[in-house]
Order: structure tokens, then sequence, then C-alpha cells
């Protein structure tokens, strides 16, 4: 069983890897019901959600609640589905379909149900779950303030227990939260007595909450973003979520979900742009041809196809090693979801990682695909220029990917992250062994700075951040060309011909693509730790053979242009 953590130090067997070519008909047929209902339902409304007609937004959500759709990751005992990370991931992607409808979502399923179903008492769930999955009321959490983003624990939000000892008096003011405008529960976190971080579930109309005005942002404008402001707000003693004093653990733990499933929807957006892209590049003529039949067109459209590939392979591995280390354990025990918490927190550094991957893959993509519409692109109305202005907020969002980096880096560099090496028996066909030789090569410069960044920095190291970023950023390339590579060559065993040509054109693109970042990062990580005479070695750890990289990226392109859409 893989381990969080365990795919820089292992070699994973190709028949281990959940791949998108593994969806049952379940997970296809729960992937179509959502796309006709972002496409059909949302798609004809979203001038008016930009609008910010939230009451039409709110008849949505429970229409999209209606289809089933928010009661994934809810207990059956509730009525819920409980079903796997794959479904609930893939019903996030495709809901990237209906534009910013998919961060309401997200926000009302994800951070905003969660925690109530990963901590709440049999009495709690009883009293909110249902109507969360009816999307009867709404959910939000109130994480942030305005002096407390990426530092969450310095929060000055404080609970202070009522004379007579039946509530808690909650004084503070919360930024930047996603639904407030209509939401009628919102998961709180205040330090009760100044000191113990905890976690409250709090109703609408409770005395003493008030909402800021609607923030004019960037993007995203068909959500609800307002401060929510709360001014000696009784909430009873029954709300507190899990215990006094562990809160910390709710916030962390449900942004691990929270950043996983950010990755599903970015993964989503980045179909959603090479779909207008492709489309846009067959309409458009200049100088008496299709900008599709362009070159330069042409390698932008095949190189957003192979990121999108490696952001999508990354999120659905990890859906995988999620889903195997949830099913050992017994739903209907009383611990189940303790155990299921530690199972997901096992895997945070992944999290994190395809947050950080997805949110930058989706930026360039949809950047790229806005520049095949030339000045169009950059005109309100097209598509691509709504996609670009909200995409923006996801590297800043469910902890920003600088704070991300140093998650991923800091895990991986702890003393006790060090397994014993597992040799494991791996089966990869013998066409694929470049591309198994440049990973075990990406994988020891990984441990070889790591371990140089141990001797140079010792306990000093978490001040270094400039060196954790890079290798962050080596280890984060390692996860997203393992998981494009391990996808593609499985896939290979059983794809017609054609289907063979394509899977091996990606992995080739990938690789390339890949590797560059990676030696670009393991420069920046030698020559911050002055070994420079590490490079040579770096270099020649790291071959690739790139003969068909042209025709590659043509026969993606004119694949993609064929399709009009993301082919695989
Ligand atoms: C549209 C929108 C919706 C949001 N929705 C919600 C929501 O529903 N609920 C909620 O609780 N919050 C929400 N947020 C808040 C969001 O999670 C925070 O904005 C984010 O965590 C960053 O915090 P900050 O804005 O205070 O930035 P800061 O923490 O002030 O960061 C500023 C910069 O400093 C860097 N930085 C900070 N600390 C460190 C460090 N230790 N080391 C290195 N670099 C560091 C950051 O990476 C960043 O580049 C939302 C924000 C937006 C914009």
């Amino acid at each position: 069983m893989a381990r969080g953590g365990g795919f820089i130090l292992e070699e994973t067997d190709i028949q281990d890897i959940f791949t998108p070519e593994d969806f049952t008909d379940e997970h296809r047929e729960m992937a179509r019901t959502t796309e006709r209902f972002a496409l059909e339902e949302i798609g004809p409304i979203n001038d008016r959600l930009e609008e910010k007609d939230f009451d039409l937004l709110l008849e949505k959500l429970r229409q999209c609640a209606g289809l089933g759709l928010m009661m994934i990751d809810a207990p059956e005992e509730y009525g819920g589905l409980n079903l796997d990370k794959a479904a609930s991931m893939l019903v996030t992607e495709k809901l990237a379909w209906s534009r910013n409808f998919g961060l309401t979502y997200m926000a009302h399923t994800g951070i905003g149900m969660l925690p109530l179903i990963y901590y709440g008492t049999p009495q709690q769930k009883g009293r909110y779950l249902r109507k969360l999955m009816e999307a009867e009321i709404i959910g939000s959490y109130c994480l942030t303030e305005p002096g407390s983003g990426s530092d969450a624990l310095g929060a000055r939000t404080v609970a202070t227990l009522s004379e007579d000892g039946s509530h808690y008096l909650l004084t503070g003011t919360k930024q930047f939260i996603t639904n407030s405008g209509f939401a009628d529960l919102f998961t709180v976190f205040a330090k009760v007595d100044k000191k113990h971080f905890t976690a409250f579930l709090v109703e609408r109309g409770t005395p003493g909450l008030s909402l800021g005005p609607e923030e004019k942002k960037m993007g995203m404008h068909g959500s609800s973003t307002r401060q929510v402001i709360f001014e000696a707000a009784p909430v009873p003693k029954e709300n507190i979520l899990g215990e006094i004093g562990k809160g910390h653990k709710i916030a962390f733990n449900v942004l691990n979900v929270g950043r996983f499933k950010l990755g599903a929807l970015c993964v989503g957006q980045a179909k959603f742009a090479l779909a207008e892209g492709s489309r846009y590049a067959n309409e458009r003529k200049q100088f008496g041809m299709p900008i599709g039949g362009f070159g330069a067109i042409q390698e932008k459209l095949a190189d957003a196809t192979a990121l999108t590939f490696a952001a999508e392979s990354a999120v659905y591995r990890l859906a995988g090693l999620i889903d195997g280390k949830l099913s050992e354990l017994d739903s209907k025990a009383a611990d189940y979801y303790a155990l299921y918490q530690k199972g997901i927190e096992e895997f945070a550094a992944e999290c994190a990682v395809v947050k950080v991957f997805c949110s930058e893959a989706a930026a360039q993509v949809i950047s790229e695909m806005l520049q095949v519409h030339g000045g169009y692109g950059y005109i309100a109305g097209h598509a691509i220029e709504q996609m670009y202005r909200d995409e923006r907020v996801q590297r800043i969002y469910e902890g920003t990917n600088e704070i991300n980096r140093l998650l991923v880096a800091t895990r991986l560099l702890r003393p006790e992250a060090t397994p014993p090496s597992v040799a494991a028996s791996v089966t990869w066909a013998s066409s694929w062994s470049g591309q198994r030789q440049l990973l075990a090569g990406m994988k020891a410069c990984c441990l070889l700075l790591g371990e140089r960044a141990r001797q140079r920095c010792g306990g000093q190291l978490a001040k270094a951040q400039e060196i954790l970023l890079a290798f962050a950023d080596m280890v984060i390339q390692v996860f997203a060309l393992e998981s494009a590579m391990l996808r593609a060559a499985k896939a290979c065993q059983k794809a017609s011909a054609v289907k063979d040509e394509q899977y091996r054109a990606v992995a080739l693109l990938c690789a390339f693509a890949d590797r560059q970042r990676f030696l670009a990062s393991a420069e920046r990580c030698a020559g911050f730790l002055e070994n420079e005479d590490l490079l040579p070695v770096i270099a020649a750890k790291t071959p690739l053979a790139t003969g068909g990289l042209l025709a590659a990226k043509r026969l993606l392109a004119e694949a993609t242009l064929q399709a009009e859409k993301y082919i695989f």
C-alpha cells in the first residue's frame, strides 16, 4: 500500500495507479449528469449570475442538489452517498463548465459541509446535514480574518463563556467569506478564553451577527464574498464542533480536501479553456486560413493538452491513493471519521502538490487560450476573458501556493519522513524504459538536494524558504510527471493504435516540459545551496530522448482541432 509522501522514494507499479481510464460506468454517468447540468442549466444564465442574481443562484443550487450532487461526501446513515473520492473529484471537475458556480458549489459541499460531516455529533448532523444536502440551507467556512490569512491560527476572534454557562459569546471579524451573502450555517473559528482555537456552528439570524458589503472582486463575480462580523453573538454550547482547543485539526484537515477539490476544478477549467481555444482556432481566419493551421497556435494547443493531461493524471492518482486508504476502514465503526481524517492527513503533501500544480496549470492553459483569441480574448463577453479573471484567485485561496509549497517541502524533509526504501517489483513495458529512467533520476536528485539542504541548514532549514520552495517545485514536478507517465503507460496496454500514438505523444510532451521545469528548480536549489558542482550530476541523472517532439506536438494539436476539445 502506497504511503503519503512515499512517491518520492518508491517506484509505483502501473497497475497500482488509478487513472481516468479506470472510471466505472457509475462515475461516467455522474460526470455526464453534472456536465449536462452545468452546460444546460448554468451556462445560459451566466450573465445573470455575474450580475449577482443570488435568488437565481439559490434556485440553481437546489436544482443541483435535486440531482444528488450535494450528497456525494455525506454519510449514508444521514441520506448521503459516501461515494469515493474519484466520484467527488469528477463532479467537481465537471462543474467547471458552470463557470464560477463551481466556487459556490465547492464552498458549500467542501469547506461548508465537510467540517460537520467529519466532526459533527449525531445531534448536529441530524439537525443540519439533510438540509445542507438539499441546499435548503447553505454552508460557509469562516477562518480568515483581516489580520490573519496564511497565519490562520493567529485569529483574534474570541469566544467567551456566558455567565450561566449555556453559550459562548463570539466577537471578531472574518474576512473574504465565500457564500456569506446567503449562507445559513457558518463554521466559525474562534479562541475560547483567547487561547483555545475552536470551531463553532453558527446560524444565520444569530443576534450580533452581521455582514460587510459585497467585495468588488477582480473575478468570480457570480459568487458572494463578504466580511462576517460577530459582536457578542451568542452560540449555544451544543454548537461547538469537535473539541475545545482542537479547532486547528478541523481547519487543516478540511483544507486538505479543499485543496484536492480545487485541483479537480482547475482540471475542468483547463479542459473548458482548451475547448474554447480549439474552437476559436478553427473559426478565426487570418492570412486566408484558420489560425489553427499555424504552428504557433498548434504548439499552444499541444502544450495545453499535455499540461491538462498531467494535472488530470495527478488528481485522479491522488483520488486512488486516498480511496485505497479509506477502503480499509469500517464505515460503521464509531471512530470511522477519526480514522478517515488520519487517512487523508497522511496525503497532506500530495493534496498540496495537486493544489499548486493544477492551479498553475489552469492559469497557464487559460492564459494561452486567451492568447489564441487575440484581442477578442481581452473583451468582456468572451468566456475566456471571464475565465482569465476567475482563475487568478485559485493561487491565493485554500492556502496560497507559497504556503502549500512550504507544506510540501517541510513534510518531505522531516527527519521522520524517510521510511526505508522499498524495492517494489514494478511492471512497465520495456518501451517506457527511458521515461522510467528519467523519473528515477529526478527522484534521486530530490533526495540528493534534500539531504544537502538538511546538512547545510540543519535546524535553520525552516527559515531557508527560498531553498524549501525550490525543493517543493522539484517534488511537484516529480509527482505530476510520474502520474502522467504511469497513466499513459497503463493506457497504452489497452489502447487502439490511434490512441496509443496519442498517449505516447502526450507522454513525450509532459516529459519534455516537466523536465525543463524540474531542471530550472534543481538549478535554483543547487545554486542556493552553493552546490553548483551538482549541476552536471543532475543533468546526467535526467536524460531524455527528444526525438519526435515536433511530430508529437502536431499530432496532438491536429487531434484537438478536429475534436474541438481536450482529447483524453
Ligand atoms: C475570493 C476569495 C474567497 C475566499 N474565501 C474564503 C472563505 O470562504 N473562507 C475563508 O476562511 N477564507 C477565504 N478566503 C481567504 C483566503 O484563504 C486568504 O486570502 C488566503 O489564505 C491568504 O491570506 P491573506 O489574503 O491574508 O494573505 P497573507 O497571508 O497576508 O499573504 C500575503 C502574501 O504573503 C505570503 N506569506 C504569508 N505568510 C507567509 C509565510 N509564512 N511564508 C512565506 N510567505 C508567506 C503569501 O503567500 C502571500 O503571497 C478567500 C479569499 C478570496 C480572495
